[in-house]
């Protein structure tokens, strides 16, 4: 039987040179393990289950944005947190997903071992999926703590990812995307 998550927990700080019985650290393995679990509960979502059916007709063909969705994810090359933001957008084609669902699916996707670009992705992908919409965009701009705290130590760099699936892909459409954003460069 393979050891469970607090103890693994418990060998990473043996390996780390400390002393995992002394007073400070003894419910640590307990609480990482927890702490790592809810860090990565996305495993435990699907869209379907998020979406709930909450999918509305309308006849509406005029972008919605939902800008601004705080974003917490872990990068899966170093374990470590990346932190900002998700802007996203989509032309309805007949359908429209309840506001809310957005930001949960960005959540999902974050709560997840993540490269940052593959995250933009994904959401995007999953948006254009359940919505058929006529053009998803998503824009993530985070900070990484393994530049921040580690290697390099750029502290004030932010990483951009964007990707634009049809009607974004025309320049008119995206350039009003970013402006609605603030994102445009003039
Ligand atoms: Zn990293």
């Amino acid at each position: 039987m393979s050891a469970t998550l607090p103890e693994q927990y418990r060998e990473i700080l043996i390996g780390l040179g400390e002393n995992p019985d002394r007073e400070g650290l003894l419910d640590t393995p307990e609480r990482a393990a927890k702490a790592m679990q809810y860090l990565c509960h996305g495993y435990e979502q699907s869209v379907e289950t998020i979406v709930n059916g909450a999918l509305f007709a309308s006849d509406s063909d005029e972008m919605v944005i939902v800008s601004d969705i705080e974003l917490y994810s872990l990068c899966e090359h170093h374990l470590l947190p990346f932190i900002g933001k998700a802007h996203v957008a989509y032309i309805p084609t007949g359908k429209v997903l309840g506001l809310s669902k957005i930001a949960r699916i960005v959540d999902m996707f974050a709560r997840r071992l993540q490269i940052q670009e593959n995250l933009t992705r994904e959401i995007a992908d999953a948006i254009q999926d359940i919505t058929q919409a006529a053009g998803v965009a998503v824009v993530i701009e985070a900070r990484h703590m393994c530049m921040m705290m580690r290697g390099v130590e750029k502290q004030n760099s932010t990483m951009n990812t964007s990707v634009m699936l049809g009607a974004f892909r025309e320049s008119s459409t995206r350039m009003e995307f970013l402006q609605l954003i603030g994102r445009s460069k003039s």
